[in-house]
């Protein structure tokens, strides 16, 4: 897997106006659990701009992660995330919806997606999405 390393005093790719170090980074490089689905979403779309299969398919729920991932001839170039809604309605389940922009062949595209998350032994795991059209 070809994954990247980013400068840990930047910006998170993320746009949560933080430094890498302190926001994904605690959970991509470091090891540390996102306590609630939101800081999964946002650790997620990190993993994604970096290439890092390796994260993605561990915060997959077993019962929709794919068998592999593989990201190294992904054409998108991601370009920021906006969180519109968390909600948990039941203490291990949450959604989060968002849009993600990226840029494919410098042509620019927005993916809204609601995904769905679990909680199991204290862990968040992304479960699956909807995807809206505007
Ligand atoms: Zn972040």
């Amino acid at each position: 897997m070809n994954s990247q390393l980013l400068d840990q005093t930047l910006l998170c790719p993320c746009n949560s106006n933080q430094s890498y170090r302190i926001c994904c980074g605690r959970f991509l490089d470091q090891g540390d659990f996102a306590t609630n689905a939101e800081l999964l979403m946002r650790s997620r779309y990190t993993a994604y701009t970096l290439q890092r299969a390796d994260y993605l398919l561990t915060t997959w729920h077993t019962s929709t992660r794919p068998a592999s991932l593989d990201l190294t001839n992904s054409p998108q170039r991601w370009m920021g995330l906006t969180i519109k809604r968390h909600e948990q309605p039941y203490a291990d389940r949450a959604v989060v919806e968002f849009i993600a922009r990226y840029k494919i062949n410098g042509r620019a595209y927005r993916l809204n997606e609601i995904s769905r998350f679990v909680r199991e032994q204290g862990h968040w795991f992304y479960v699956d999405g909807d995807i809206l059209s505007d």
